[in-house]
Order: structure tokens, then sequence, then C-alpha cells
């Protein structure tokens, strides 16, 4: 049933909460747990406890070694170029709102005019970088920059601020990626080819080990689930019109048939129109008490198929026409 909404079993949730807590216990060095869990457990009779499960949930999703290779980081002054006031962040242009609504020739034009006006090359030296993260884009680095909790970019900070002080005025500005800028699609094309290289540092922070947590059971999520359709037009409908969706397509609604046949509630499966079952078939299909509002919400006759599992639109009108009958789905 999950592969239909793409949500995870209660048996994942239970595993990744293992699996996590076990990780952060490693992280805290000082916490009692981390000697407990680090220590070879005492010889007594067989029976499931915390250690035991993660480590055998930490085998099963063949996740890499977790366990931080330096001791935790203390927050460093921040940011720390805070004294200094050379150093600038700018996290947008004038005129780009969403990557995802504007075109990439007007994205294009924006940003080479941002750069041409604000960063003349006769007076400032640009330099692209592309920051593969864990955390996302290129933003989001900025952001974590900004932070006073974010300990994974310290490095960054450091370098960021000894490069400050060979500079009258540094200044970190976001652009958008792949918009044709010469120097940033170079910078892009040579981070593709550093990400396929082996990485040799394997210093895992706490939250960049819930990221490969997460990541492995995903990808285990999907093998186990082949029939999922990321793609599905239910993913853009609201909530409550995924729910009906739902609820249709898996039969575990609140129509008569599943409720008496599986719960013995109410008086039994029938439709009040006396057909044998009350089902997700019957209720859209056939049932001739909904005759008037099938033709006013599909005027030309519909396959199930279509109803349940159509483009957003379809699906939209068949959320609407079980609204309407004021029927408990
Ligand atoms: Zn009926």
């Amino acid at each position: 049933m999950e592969s239909v909404p793409g949500l995870e079993s209660m048996e994942d949730r239970r595993k990744k909460k293992i699996v996590c807590q076990y990780t952060k216990f490693q992280h805290l060095a000082n916490h009692p747990m981390c000697k407990l869990i680090t220590n070879n457990p005492r010889k007594r009779l067989k029976r499931a406890n915390f250690t035991a499960s993660a480590q055998q949930i930490h085998k099963s999703l063949e996740l890499p070694d977790l366990r931080p290779d330096t001791p935790l980081q203390s927050s460093i002054d921040w940011p720390p170029w805070n004294q200094q006031s050379q150093i600038e962040i700018v996290k947008d242009i004038d005129g780009v709102t969403s990557k995802k609504s504007m075109i990439k020739r007007e994205l294009h034009c924006l940003t080479k005019n941002m750069l041409d006006k604000k960063y003349p090359s006769n007076y400032w030296i640009r330099a692209f970088h592309r920051w593969i993260s864990l955390r996302g884009n290129a933003r989001s680095v900025l952001d974590a920059l900004e932070s006073t909790k974010c300990l994974e970019v310290n490095a960054l900070a450091q370098a960021i601020t000894t490069l400050s002080l060979t500079a009258s005025k540094l200044v970190l500005q976001w652009i958008p990626g792949h918009v044709d800028i010469f120097g940033n699609d170079v910078a892009d094309q040579l981070a593709k080819e550093g990400g396929m290289m082996e990485q040799i540092q394997h210093n895992h922070s706490y939250n960049g080990a819930k990221t490969l947590i997460n990541s492995a059971l995903d990808c285990h999520w999907r093998q186990e689930h082949p029939q999922h359709n990321s793609k599905d037009a239910i993913h853009k409908l609201s909530r409550a019109e995924q729910v009906t969706i739902c609820r249709l397509r898996t039969g575990h609604n609140r129509l008569k048939h599943h409720l008496f046949s599986r719960f013995r509630i109410g008086d039994g499966p029938n439709c009040p129109c006396g057909a044998n079952r009350q089902d997700a078939q019957h209720v859209p299909q056939d049932c001739p008490l909904l005759d008037d509002a099938r033709l006013k919400y599909w005027p030309e006759p519909r396959e199930m198929n279509q109803k349940l599992c159509g483009s957003a639109l379809q699906l939209g009108i068949t959320a609407e026409f079980i609204y309407a009958p004021d029927l408990t789905i």
C-alpha cells in the first residue's frame, strides 16, 4: 500500500530511528550511551538489544562506517569574519524570482547584466565556485555560512576569512546554475568530474551521516517498491484530494463493503441502491443513485482507470465527485 502515496512503512521508520539514534550516540563522546555501545557487551543471554539491532540494520543497508574520525568540533566565533566588514553574502539577484518559473535565456540575461554592472571585470576578480554539499544547493551553503549552529562549514568559513585578508572586499554572490555563464559552467563541469573521483575523506558529521542513512533507506525503499511512480499525477493534488484518491485506489476506505467485510461494521456490504457491494468501483462508476452527479462531472463516459490513474485534472474531478454526494470515503 505504501507504493501508491510513496510513504515509508512503520518498520522502515523504526529502522531509521534506531540507526540515527545509534549514530548520534557515537558522535556524542561524553554521553554515557557512547561508552555503552562502544565497549564490548558483557556476555549474557542472547536477546534483542539496541546496539545489536542498530548494527544489524547498519549492515543490511550496506552503510559505510559512520563513526566520526575526529572529535566533534565546537562552534567557532560565527561567522569568523564578523569583526571584519569586507565580506558580504548576497543570495539573490534583482528580477530573479524563482528558477522554475523563468526561462533559461531570461536567467542568463539577468545574471550577466548583474555581474557586469555590480562586478565589472576591470575592478573585480570573479572566481566561480560550485559547492558540493550534503546540505543541497549553493544557497543552502551560504545560509550555513551565516548560521551560528552549523559546524559543517567551519573549514570553508576559515578559508574564506583567510582569503578575505588578501582582498579589499570579498562578496559571495549566488548565481543560478546551468544558465550559460562561462566561468560557472566550467566550475560545474570540474565539480562533476571531481564528484566522480574517489573521495578519500571520510570525516562524517552527524548531519552528513543522517543524510547517508536517509538516502540508503530511500534506495532500499525504491528497490522494494518498483511499482511506485514518482511522476504519478496524484502528487500534484491537494492533501485532501490525495487522501480520497488513495483510499479509492487501495480499497481501504469507509465505503460499506470494506467496513463490513473487514471489520463487521454496519448492517451489510450492500449499497442503498440495492447493489450487493458498495465499493470503490461501484460508487464512481455504476451506482444508479449517483447518475445525475456522474453526468454532471463526466458528461462523456470515462473508464475507471482514467478516473483513478489519469491526469491531475481527471483525479481532481474524481475527488470532487466523491465529495458532492456527501459520501464518507
Ligand atoms: Zn449503489
